[in-house]
């Protein structure tokens, strides 16, 4: 390619050169032409006639025709120096420009073959780039009998961070999560960013299988000092998995899928961590698969509702029951809500199986009504639930239709709910508080809203987060969280429920502190429709 440039490059320059020289013998023709006419001129006017001789004798005197006689030689001397020197500027302004073309298009290349393998907001190598790191760090381990780890690490509650401070806050979050990252890795290692909340790290030569272990101790120590965002701390945990080859397998897919296996285990076991075993495939290609049968699910009556126990403190009786959704599921078995709640949130179901566990919990609550069992009961409602604004008309024609009085229907709703869109919240909230409806704040002290918020919530009730009230008796500070959330509730005219209520300890220490309303294994845990009768009637026999 250099050559034929080269080539074309003289060409053009020859071609220049050719053009300056062809004025240059104009000229010097244009001169031989003058000197021709001067001289005949000059031996006609000395002599009367033109002839040979006189015309030598004119040249031989005549000093104005000597000049003369030197210009076809500087026009021939000028045309040469100045094509020379036409064609040597032109030349290097040519060899400057191709330079400066030549290394714009490499740079282009090069930024093109970056933006291909790289992510855009970390700037971190991608999912393909990894792909192609692991695919020579599996060559060079099956050539070197090296061991390789990969490692897959994806934030818990990253979504709910972001529906409730916004993408640009959530960008920014990930961005300081892949700057502490880095500091975890070596040079030799990969950090990438496969999408989303999810990071990975190939980490080609491991001396031993506990290595692993102690990058996974890094990470855990680099996230662990809280993220700060729009003045917000904010703890971030992440749910970490590994997978090593040779042990889970010598291809990249085999390696990624187990690393990924491992991680969702992790999560769904909130291990924080987990090296694949075999045992986890269960939960593979099962998550890939459900969410398409959760529609159908939902249409197949294959969901269950699980109700639990509130006590009043106060009476001693069951007050009313929360009701907790299940997938029975063909294969799985009895699925619990952290598995597919998620997921119907992120295939758009979740509206639907809110209508389904609204309907079939107010079909429960008249059959009680004519078994004369007066229960309230509570559903939890999840942010995209409740920011849809049909939500009301729903639950209005659904009391209508099974006669019930609105009193019945207590909404259970995350501080998320409200943070995520508080002007939308507060409008169907009023709404459903005007009807007579109650409202019940969940997790109370898990979110990121103030306690300023509680004042202006229609609600009639704070659930306190079960993570302060089964710590309660040993941590300290969770002690006082559950005091001043009782206090404040009450000042604001509220129930408070504490939920995650697991011995005789704990409920004497809540009766003391004025909780009105207890739920918690230490009664029940959920139970199906049948079980849950015969608990209530053995409590009532109590
Ligand atoms: P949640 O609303 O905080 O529900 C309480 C969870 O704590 C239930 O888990 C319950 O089984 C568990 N729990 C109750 N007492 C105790 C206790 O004493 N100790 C411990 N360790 N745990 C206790 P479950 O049924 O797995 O539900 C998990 C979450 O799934 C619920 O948390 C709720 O956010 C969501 N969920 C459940 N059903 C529905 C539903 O129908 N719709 C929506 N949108 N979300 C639901
Ligand atoms: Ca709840
Ligand atoms: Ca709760």
């Amino acid at each position: 390619m250099d050559n034929m440039m080269g080539q074309t490059l003289t060409k053009n320059v020859n071609l220049m050169k050719s053009s300056v020289t062809k004025y240059a013998v104009y000229g010097v023709l244009i001169a031989i032409f003058a000197i021709i006419v001067a001289t005949v001129t000059t031996c006609y006017l000395d002599t009367g006639r033109i002839s040979l001789d006189g015309i030598m004798e004119a040249q031989k005197s005549n000093m104005t025709l000597w000049v003369l006689d030197a210009m076809p030689f500087i026009f021939a001397f000028w045309g040469q120096y100045v094509s020379s020197m036409i064609a040597y500027k032109a030349g290097t302004m040519v060899i400057d420009q191709t330079k400066e073309l030549r290394q714009q298009t490499a740079a282009l290349e090069h930024q093109v073959m970056h933006d291909a393998t790289h992510d855009a907001l970390t700037d971190l190598p991608n999912r393909i780039l990894l792909k192609d790191r692991l695919e020579q760090a599996l060559s060079n381990a099956h050539r070197h009998k090296h061991v390789t780890a990969l490692i897959i690490l994806d934030l818990d509650r990253f979504k709910e961070i972001n529906d409730t401070l916004g993408h640009y806050n959530g960008d920014r979050l990930l961005k300081q999560v892949a700057v502490r990252l880095e500091g975890v890795v070596r040079e030799s290692d990969t950090l990438c960013r496969l999408g989303g909340d999810e990071f990975a790290i190939l980490l080609p030569i491991i001396s031993d299988r506990k290595g692993i272990q102690t990058v996974i101790e890094k990470i855990q120590k680099a996230l662990e000092s809280p993220f700060i965002l729009e003045g917000l701390t904010l703890d971030i945990q992440a749910s970490i998995g590994a997978s090593i080859c040779p042990d889970h397998g010598k291809d990249v897919d085999t390696i990624l899928q187990r690393a990924d296996v491992a991680m969702y285990a992790a999560k769904q076991d909130k291990l924080g961590f987990a090296v694949y075993t075999t045992k986890m495939d269960k939960y593979s290609p099962k998550r890939l698969t459900l969410m398409g049968e959760l529609r159908q699910a939902i249409v197949n009556n294959e969901l269950v509702l699980h109700f639990q126990p509130k006590v009043s403190v106060a009476s001693n009786k069951v007050s009313g029951v929360e009701a907790l959704v299940r997938w029975n599921h063909p294969e799985h078995g009895l699925m619990m809500p952290d598995e597919f709640i998620p997921l119907a949130e992120r295939t758009g179901l979740l509206r639907q199986l809110s209508r389904w566990v609204l309907k079939h919990t107010l079909d429960q609550a008249v059959s009680w009504h004519e078994n004369g069992i007066e229960l309230e009961v509570a559903v939890n409602i999840s942010p995209s639930t409740l920011l849809d604004p049909e939500l009301p008309d729903t639950i209005t024609g659904l009391l209508a239709s099974h006669k019930l009085p609105c009193g019945t229907l207590t909404l259970e709703i995350t501080e998320t709910s409200i943070v995520r869109d508080p002007e939308l919240a507060m409008e169907v909230l009023i709404r459903l508080a005007d009807m007579g409806i109650k409202i019940s704040i969940d997790d109370f002290g898990t979110g990121y809203s103030s306690l300023s918020y509680l004042k202006k919530m229609p609600a009639s009730e704070v659930k306190i987060d079960k993570s302060f009230v089964m710590d309660m008796l040993e941590n300290e500070s969770d002690a006082v969280i559950v005091k001043a959330t009782i206090d404040l509730s009450h000042n604001l005219g509220m129930r408070v429920v504490a939920e995650g209520v697991e011995n005789q300890e704990i409920v004497d220490r809540l009766k003391e502190l004025g909780c009105d309303i207890l739920q918690g294994y230490h009664y029940s845990k959920p139970l199906a429709v049948n079980d849950f009768s015969e608990w209530f009637l053995s409590w009532k026999a109590d």
